[in-house]
């Protein structure tokens, strides 16, 4: 050993909540940490009860490398350094017993990642470096799996693959992001939707999932207890029961442990989530515990049914997930939930999360809700603010280093640092320098400041409790393997902002045209090139993604949201054939929304009541319709990206539209060549207004349109309209314990329910429907008012050279009718079908292309004007209560105003004039004068000439 060399600071263990110092407290507080409840030891330890204890230290001591932690990061360390430093000196110092910190407790999934999601990391370091981290953690499952396989018994060491699975519908979108942008950076990785996800993990709770393909798991406890054996084997000295008290940088380092002193030429501090207990990084790092739950093993039979097959493993997209697997022995691990910031862990706290851990697991596998749980334990480990490790000299002591504070990615990020370490170590105390370590953001000595002390303490349990709580108002999807009502889809609490749809597009102008086929001025490379590009993964662009990519054109479809997200629309979908006809009815349905087999109309006091036993309405939330029309054109094929704006179109030196240009997340901007480019991307369509579509036939919605969701009241699957006076307000269940309530005043008078709170609504609600309004009375608001007014009703040219418009870019109804999602279900099907059929046949495709025009504007005409006349601001007028008055006393005539409400049938078919006459002679003989009733029977007629007129002049031309 060398002389004393530079003093350096003394450090003393204390505890982290007191400020007492010395060996009794430390033992205090390390035996405090662990005896917790829930802090019992782990399954894994049970299973296999470890050998003695090695004995404590007894006597002053001397070392060339002495290693603080006796987890997995410090004997994977001594390990690494018996091959680099052979025949050397090398000690452990554990405080109690090795593997007893996190890593005997840990389930033991050896996945990648550090520092959150891989877009963070972009946009936080840049695409190169974020490559580097992620691919670091890549080597960490390797040097893993390295080393297990080193060791003699294996330690259950197997290859998997890890999800991460959405929880929430809002969760998806980050996830598809998240896969691509692997996908670019160049690993391998991709999205699964919720089929997919559901057949790799036999539970239909999530939403879809990011699917890391090669990850490893293992048998934490056997492996550190391997490691221990091959490191005793190989002369490695530990000292087991012997707490590391004080620690004096310099050369050499001296440690205080068991009331003897160690000398050490250079020493490793591995202590993960006792750090702060040595009084390092006390403000830098906060002190997590999480909890798992062990059942018995499952067995093969009940394993089937629950519908997973045991392998790989997940973690879910909250901030406090559950992470699960299957042991080698058919146990199931089931952990995490809201993670205890310790020192304020408490007895009613780890209760608490118990109950939740056995119901989520429940909710997450039904089948094997009755299988006993029989281990429940927890493990502390370290976090910093940027969710990145520290590996690096500590400041202030002279020759020592720290590895740890792992954030949770301890076993991979270990194993690492432990093949990275040793040989700098070995290089310093050897004599030939030092190795240098590669530049990862978490080689650093230290890590941001966190809230310390009581309050600080205080804001960071806050804030975690903030976190979960934003957990827990996302959606989380139920098993639908479980019957309804009982597992269905909950309400929706995403915070809406009140805004008609995504605001348009950055007002990106179409890039003039260069030289043909060239790339737009910029000379941004082309990053794709397909046949068809979508703009807007909505219903109507993803149904065509999916019929196109199953038609076997190539297909890109972007959207600029981090869909699916609540939107404007009609929840509406009347019958099941659109549906059907998709092929998603059963998966909605078995999302929980429930078929609608009542419509109860009120016009005044008429009341009407349908039936509709064998082909059900349904309103799913958009976010999971959308969802599920989108992962339909995923598995088709077609390219999905959600996240990524369109910013303006490529085109030839004709002006025909020969691709797009996108923004990425990261804000980089590509260009995508396409033969076609499709704009379903809404009322506000960008790409209508690039291309200069022609707009014919607007008007103007003279209602607001005000909706709001509720939850927690279980009302009859019904769908209620009721029009009193000037006000329409409807009920639509989208749950069995879910319903959105809509409001549409007169655009005039929807001021009065500006900024009105949730009694406010109500009150509207009832003083027009107290029938609605009571339906209400109990449930519990989700979300905000939304809100949108004066939105436009069109037809616009659906298409041009290099272009086409689907769903509500190329036409849009007034919203009163509910029509919008069968209507765009309707115009995809219409446009994949010309396009499969005439692709690569010019004259064919654009003599079908105006036929599908043509048949649209025929199909849709009458049904646009009655919703213009059903949606108009002012009260049912005397003429309509008439009409109404005799379609009621005539049943096929109300059946077929059922049909025309569920658009099944064209107004004009029901508004006959026969019917116009017999309600005209139905007022006079009433004894209304004969004269006003003529004029207004004289205004209606001319009001329909006037339409037909338009229709004829602005009918749809090819371009
Ligand atoms: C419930 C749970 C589940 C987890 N699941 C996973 C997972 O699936 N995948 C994953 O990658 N990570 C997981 N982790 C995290 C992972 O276990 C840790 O990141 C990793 O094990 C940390 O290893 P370590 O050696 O740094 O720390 P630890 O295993 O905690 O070892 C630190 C050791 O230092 C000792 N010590 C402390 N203070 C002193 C002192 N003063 N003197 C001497 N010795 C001292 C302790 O007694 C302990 O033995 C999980 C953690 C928990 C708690």
């Amino acid at each position: 050993m060398g002389g004393a060399g530079r003093a350096s600071r003394r450090l003393a263990i204390r505890r982290p909540d007191c400020h007492c110092h010395g060996h009794g407290h430390a033992e205090t507080h390390l035996g405090g940490l662990m005896s917790w409840p829930g802090s019992a030891a782990s399954g894994w330890q049970r299973d296999d009860p470890r050998a003695a204890r090695q004995p404590a230290l007894s006597g002053d001591d001397e070392a060339t490398v002495a290693i603080v932690g006796g987890g997995l990061a410090g004997l994977a360390l001594a390990y690494q350094l018996t091959n680099h430093l052979p025949g050397s000196d090398i000690l452990v110092l554990e405080a109690t017993e090795v593997g007893s910190g996190a890593s005997g407790h840990s389930t033991g999934i050896v996945g990648p990642g550090v520092g959150g999601p891989i877009t963070t990391l972009v946009k936080r370091y840049g695409p190169d470096r974020a490559r580097t981290m992620f691919g670091a953690t890549l080597d960490g499952i390797a040097a893993l799996r390295r080393l297990a396989r080193a060791l003699p018994d294996g330690c259950e060491l197997t290859d998997g693959f890890q999800l991460v699975a959405a929880s929430a519908s809002a969760h998806t979108g980050s996830l598809r992001r998240q896969a691509q942008t692997l996908r670019e950076l160049g690993f391998d990785a991709s999205y699964l939707g919720h089929d997919g996800t559901t057949e790799r993990l036999g539970t239909a709770r999530y939403h879809g999932a990011l699917c890391y393909p090669d990850i490893a798991l293992i048998n934490p406890w056997l492996l550190v207890q391997s490691l221990r054996a091959a490191l005793l084997a190989a002369g490695v000295r530990i000292a087991e029961n012997t707490p590391v008290t004080g620690l004096t940088g310099g050369d050499p380092v001296i440690l205080t442990a068991g009331g003897h002193r160690v000398r050490a030429r250079r020493v490793a501090v591995t202590t993960d989530g006792f750090t702060t207990g040595l009084g390092l990084f006390t403000r830098n790092v906060a002190v997590i515990r999480t909890h798992v739950l062990r059942t018995a093993s499952v067995s093969p039979h009940l394993l089937a049914e629950s519908g997973w097959d045991g392998r790989g493993a997940a973690i879910d997209s909250r901030s406090f997930f559950n992470y699960l697997r299957l042991t080698a022995r058919g146990q199931l691990l089931f952990g995490g939930g809201p993670a205890l910031l310790e020192p304020r862990v408490d007895e009613r706290g780890v209760a608490a999360v118990r109950a939740r851990l056995v119901r989520e697991l429940a909710a997450t596998f039904p089948a094997l809700a009755d299988v006993p749980v029989t281990d429940f334990w927890s493990g502390v480990t370290a976090s910093t603010f940027d969710r990145l490790p520290i590996v690096g000299p500590v400041p202030g002591q002279a020759g020592v280093w720290f590895a740890g504070a792992w954030c949770g990615h301890g076993l991979a990020l270990s194993a690492l640092t432990a093949e990275l370490l040793a040989p700098r170590l070995a290089g310093v105390v050897g004599g030939v320098g030092p190795a240098p370590m590669p530049d990862l953001p978490w080689m650093r000595s230290t890590a941001s400041l966190m809230p310390t002390g009581r309050i600080g303490n205080l804001l960071l349990a806050g804030y975690l409790r903030g976190l979960d709580a934003v957990d827990r108002l996302a959606p989380a999807r139920r098993s639908a393997r479980a019957t309804p009502p009982a597992l269905a889809v909950p309400a929706v609490p995403t915070p809406v902002a009140p805004a008609a749809q995504p605001p348009a597009a950055p007002a990106t102008e179409p890039p003039a045209a260069p030289v043909p086929g060239a790339a737009v001025p910029g000379s941004r490379p082309v990053e794709q090139q397909v046949d068809v590009v979508i703009v807007g993964a909505r219903v109507a662009g993803s149904a065509l993604a999916a019929r196109l990519a199953a038609g076997g054109l190539s297909v890109a479809l972007f959207d600029r949201g981090d869909l699916p997200t609540p939107t404007l629309s009609t929840h509406i979908l009347h019958g099941t054939e659109d549906l059907r006809i998709e092929g998603v009815y059963d998966t909605v349905v078995a999302l929980g929304v429930p078929p609608l087999h009542d419509v109860r109309v009120r016009l005044d006091d008429v009341e009407l009541h349908f039936r509709h036993p064998d082909n059900p309405g349904l309103c799913p939330r958009r976010e999971v319709l959308d969802q599920v029309l989108l992962d339909r054109a995923a598995a088709a094929g077609a390219k999905t990206s959600t996240g990524t704006a369109v910013v303006g179109l490529r085109r030839g030196s004709d002006g025909t539209v020969s691709g797009v240009t996108v923004q990425h997340a990261d804000g980089s901007v590509r260009d995508v060549s396409a033969q076609l480019v499709i704009g379903a991307d809404g009322r506000n369509s960008s790409v209508a207004r690039w291309v200069g579509a022609r707009q014919y036939l607007t008007t103007r919605s003279e209602r607001a349109l005000l909706w709001r969701y509720f939850t927690g009241v279980r009302i009859p699957p019904a769908l209620l309209w009721h029009r009193i006076g000037v006000h329409i307000v409807s009920i639509l269940p989208t749950g069995p314990e879910d319903f959105v309530l809509i409001a549409q005043p007169p655009e005039h008078l929807q001021g009065e329910l500006a900024g009105r709170d949730v009694a406010g609504f109500l009150r509207h609600v009832e003083s027009v429907s107290p029938a609605v309004a009571e339906l209400a009375a109990a449930a519990r608001p989700v979300g905000n008012l939304n809100r949108i007014v004066r939105y436009p009703c069109f037809f616009r040219q659906p298409f041009g050279p290099g272009w086409a418009l689907v769903g509500d870019a190329g036409h849009a109804k007034d919203a009163t009718l509910g029509h919008g999602i069968n209507d765009a279900l309707r115009s995809a099907r219409g446009l994949a079908a010309v396009l499969t059929a005439h692709w690569g046949q010019p004259a064919a495709l654009s003599s079908g292309l105006a036929r599908w025009a043509r048949d649209r504007d025929k199909t849709e005409l009458a049904n646009y004007w009655y919703g213009q006349d059903i949606g108009r601001g002012g009260a049912v007028t005397t003429m309509e209560r008439a009409i109404l008055a005799g379609i009621q006393r005539d049943s096929r005539a109300v059946g077929r105003l059922d049909d025309v409400m569920g658009d099944r049938l064209d107004a004009d078919r029901l508004l006959t004039l026969p019917r116009l006459v017999g309600a005209v002679a139905h007022r006079v003989t009433s004894g209304e004068p004969a004269s006003v009733v003529g004029r207004e029977a004289v205004d209606l007629v001319q009001l329909a000439w006037a339409r037909r007129r338009a229709a004829t002049r602005h009918a749809p031309s090819a371009p």
